[in-house]
């Protein structure tokens, strides 16, 4: 994910908007006996991790597409892979690329997109040690795992959902090979799908998409994205997630638009036509202690309950969106 521009939010309301959130009870989230499981979601999410830096085209990242193929095919997905080639930005080689498709009820014409990137950034490249954004380690446990874990998870109870739609777990390769923020491109594995999407002839399409980035921090806040609620077909996709959120009592999913973030929602949108809103927490833990593209991005930053509350509500959005 690139860069964000700050809402306009006065300090006044932000003061009470913090001030309602640590005066409210707290609420019971439903569950249900096929409810999203935040504990096995957060060990994947550690598996993921186990494997060190996963950034495209290197030996973890390998490893992880043997892992998820495995994990996805063993639940009754399609897996097939998207590939393609891209230069890494300083060595000007050649990188095999690869979009990770699984797909659930693939006779469906009509099909939601649930997508993520999984790849992580090469280097913690806004580390405050400069040796570490050197040539420190970055895990991505939010910023890269955590999205690919809520998939994982979800993948246990698509046989409890509705069939009226077809789902397409995408998880997308080089979001951020990135080693310079004005240099790099970004998205390279969305725009590839976006671009395939549009020109290619097939006879299904998107009816509506979500892309999950930065979901698991421990301290979790959802706001919604500025883009997912200017665009007319994806504001009623964040509606309808953040009325899912409420009916559950996730009041981490905060019905305010405070960011705009570049992400993998706008390639899928602006170039394949695509209605994919992006659900992120930018702020982790909060705006002036961020471990953004740092060494602290790790799975003792992330926790079962916040990846249990997203995946509860993707879940029961899917449900209702069935
Ligand atoms: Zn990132």
């Amino acid at each position: 994910m690139k860069f964000f521009s700050i809402a306009i939010l006065t300090a006044s309301i932000l003061t009470t908007l913090e001030i309602a959130a640590q005066s409210e009870p707290p609420q019971t989230v439903v569950q249900g006996p096929t409810s999203f499981n935040g504990k096995r979601s957060y060990e994947y999410l550690r598996q993921l991790c186990d494997l060190g830096n996963r950034m495209s085209g290197s030996p973890g990242m390998q490893k992880q597409q043997e892992l998820l193929a495995k994990h996805f095919e063993k639940l009754g997905g399609q897996v097939t892979w998207q590939r393609f080639s891209a230069r890494h930005p300083i060595t000007r080689q050649p990188v095999p690329m690869a979009n990770l498709i699984v797909q659930w009820n693939p006779e469906s014409k009509e099909r939601i997109l649930l997508c993520a990137h999984y790849d992580t950034r090469p280097l913690p490249s806004q580390d405050l040690d400069p040796r570490q954004r050197r040539e420190g380690l970055f895990l991505g446990a939010n910023d890269g795992a955590s999205g690919t874990a809520v998939l994982m998870e979800l993948a246990h109870h698509i046989k409890s959902l509705p069939d009226r739609y077809g789902l397409d777990f995408v998880l997308f390769d080089a979001e951020e090979m990135v080693y310079s923020d004005r240099t790099d491109p970004y998205f390279l594995g969305s725009e590839y799908f976006a671009r395939e999407y549009r020109k290619n002839e097939r006879d299904y399409s998107y009816v509506a998409g979500v892309l999950l980035d930065m979901v698991g921090d421990a301290k979790l806040s959802i706001y919604q994205e500025r883009n997912s609620v200017a665009w007319d077909d994806t504001r009623p996709i964040v509606q309808g997630i953040w009325e899912t959120a409420a009916r559950l009592g996730v009041n981490e999913f905060i019905p305010q638009v405070r960011y705009e973030v570049r992400d993998d929602h706008l390639p899928l949108h602006n170039i394949g036509g695509i209605p994919v809103c992006d659900v992120i927490d930018f702020e982790y833990p909060d705006r002036r202690n961020s471990y953004w593209h740092t060494t602290a991005d790790t799975p003792g930053r992330c926790s079962a309950d916040s990846l249990g509350k997203v995946g509860l509500v993707m879940l029961e959005w899917l449900r209702s969106a069935n």
